[in-house]
């Protein structure tokens, strides 16, 4: 077996006088590794300009490399029984490390569990890709235009703006990622504001090449969408991705039309209970049934002929469905019933939401 100058240290072959191993100049003649490791400091040069694009400070790599290297490696640790000496891999690993090291000018360090970024070097087919971890990031936004959809449904309507697009362009331009995935917390429909502290949103930023917040961050993307009434109330990176269903409740200002005679109504709203822990239930008939509840309801005022109220609710508390059940979408029992007055949802407007946990922050 032919091994050369850097194998032979790495193997700490000194003390190993064996007629099977011949010392040789040229790690391209080398059994254990076969002159990858220039191999590698190439591939790596060859991705310098991708490299300096991402932000980061710690790696992973990944190899593949052929198989026949590993298998001599074996039969070079049947014969040295040394088995803490780094293996091929860990030797290659470091020599990509030091090589990124020295066209960035700066310290990298090696990571095996949650790097920043995975660069994976394919020494046999001799190409070499960057992954980068994905970011995790907790917001909220304020709406105070009417109007303006969450998201769109169906294709005709792709140039006109939604919520998801104008955030997702917003993140995916400063994170210069490839793509944003939302979690939405909290009701809203296109006519409802969304005041207080904002509604919650949970977004995971993919394959981002930046992965902090500048102080300005805020202030610069809420100058772009102020046209559109939205304004990103607050944003922060999470440590780790967090469990879901994120639990939460919220709080809506509810509009309803009364269908009752105004010269009744006075007498009746000073009548109307407040409601207070009531589990309602909601049967769909595409899914299953879902229990949420009520925590509170009441603040009942006449504003015209319409009844304006104010109420708490678990999240996912469907207050269509509550406030006007229909085939397929039905509140058991619905606001109808528990207040003893005919009623149709007119608007809604989501006040606050508030989460029943608290989510880790990134320092
Ligand atoms: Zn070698």
């Amino acid at each position: 077996m032919k091994v050369c100058n850097k194998c032979w240290t790495r193997n700490r072959l000194n003390r190993l006088a064996s007629k099977d191993l011949l010392p040789v100049k040229e790690a391209k003649l080398c059994d254990l590794c076969e002159g990858l490791a220039s191999e590698v400091a190439a591939l790596i040069q060859s991705i310098s300009n991708k490299l300096s694009n991402y932000e980061f400070n710690t790696v992973n790599i990944g190899l593949i490399i052929p198989s026949r290297l590993l298998e001599r490696e074996d039969e070079l640790r049947a014969l040295t029984k040394a088995r803490t000496a780094p293996t091929i891999k860990k030797y290659l690993a470091g020599v990509a490390v030091d090589h990124i090291e020295r066209i960035l000018q700066k310290r990298v360090h090696l990571a095996h569990i949650n790097a920043d970024i995975f660069v994976l070097l394919d020494l046999i087919r001799k190409n070499v890709g960057i992954i980068s971890r994905p970011l995790y990031a907790l917001g909220r936004y304020t709406k105070e235009k009417r109007g303006l959809p969450l998201r769109l449904r169906g294709d005709h309507e792709n140039d006109s703006p939604s919520i998801e697009k104008i955030l997702g362009g917003l993140l995916r331009e400063y994170f210069q990622a490839d793509d944003v995935k939302f979690t939405w917390i909290g009701g809203e429909d296109r006519e409802s504001l969304v005041l207080g502290k904002g509604r919650p949103f949970l977004a995971k930023i993919i394959q981002p090449k930046r992965r902090t917040i500048s102080e300005s961050f805020r202030i610069d993307a809420n100058e772009r969408i102020r046209s559109y009434g939205l304004s990103i109330t607050e944003f922060s990176l999470l440590a780790r991705k967090p469990r879901e269903p994120l639990r939460y409740s919220f709080t809506a200002e509810i509009l309803c039309a009364t269908f009752l005679d105004p010269e009744e109504l006075p007498a009746l709203i000073v009548r109307l209970p407040v409601l207070r822990s009531i589990e309602v239930t909601f049967e769909k008939s595409y899914a299953a049934n879902k229990r949420r509840s009520l925590l509170f309801l009441g603040d009942f005022k006449l504003d015209g002929t319409q009844l304006r109220m104010k109420g708490t609710f678990e999240g996912g508390f469907d207050l269509k469905a509550f406030f006007q059940s229909e085939p397929g979408r039905r509140a058991m029992p619905s606001a109808e019933e528990l207040l003893g007055l005919p009623l149709r949802l007119v608007s809604y407007d989501v006040l606050e939401v508030n989460f029943l946990i608290s989510l880790n922050h990134q320092s």
